[in-house]
């Protein structure tokens, strides 16, 4: 279907301001010492289903950039914390509007000096917003898809801004200001090899 792709116009947007989700309990299978660990808080009550296809998206997004990635509601208390924790909140529609947001805006993150932790809000009424404006370019995603599709891009999109070192937009890839949403429906968004790098350097420097 590639004229989906040629004729996308969703796109993702993103708060320039550089500040993500999401599931089941895989943590005995993931080492927590050598991933990027993304405690979810979900203010926005969004459907396990939407997480869970968001977290496949972020998954897939940065185990393709060499670098596993743990996205999790309900974490513990660490006795002995991650090299690298960051909290993703997924904010409701009230916080757009006390924050003057657009609709368009999808996420927002907020890095801490040492990039070791840091916080990333998700706008998941935006998200909706863009969901249903993705499900009139592809038409056979279903509304968990969409939802999850736009979450989970958006997520990768933030953590991406809490792990890199410089807080700008990149001229392609997860890191774009505006993500066509087609390409993103094709796994065709992801971090770019030097993105890569830098993430995998971030977090080698964490562990030392
Ligand atoms: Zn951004």
């Amino acid at each position: 279907m590639t004229n989906y792709r040629r004729n996308a116009s969703t796109v993702l947007l993103f708060w320039m301001a550089g500040g993500h989700l999401c599931g089941l309990a895989e943590a005995e299978t993931i080492n927590s010492d050598r991933a990027i660990v993304v405690r979810v808080e979900d203010k926005a009550d969004l459907p396990l289903e939407v997480l869970n296809f968001a977290r496949n998206h972020v998954e897939r997004i940065f185990t393709e950039a060499g670098v596993q990635i743990l996205v999790e509601l309900d974490l513990p208390t660490w006795s002995d914390p991650p090299a690298v924790e960051f909290t993703l909140v997924l904010a409701p529609e009230n916080l757009v509007r006390e924050m003057s947001l657009g609709q368009q805006v999808l996420g927002l993150a907020l890095r801490d000096d040492g990039r070791n932790s840091g916080r990333a809000y998700i706008f998941a009424s935006n998200v909706d917003r863009h969901a249903e404006r993705a499900r009139g370019e592809i038409p056979y995603l279903n509304r968990e898809r969409a939802r999850g599709l736009i979450l989970g891009h958006a997520v990768a999109h933030e953590v991406g801004h809490l792990l890199l070192p410089t807080s700008g937009h990149a001229s392609n890839g997860v890191m774009q200001p505006e993500i066509s949403v087609t390409e993103a429906f094709y796994g065709h968004v992801r971090f770019t090899p030097e993105e890569g790098i830098a993430i995998r350097d971030a977090l080698d420097r964490a562990l030392e």
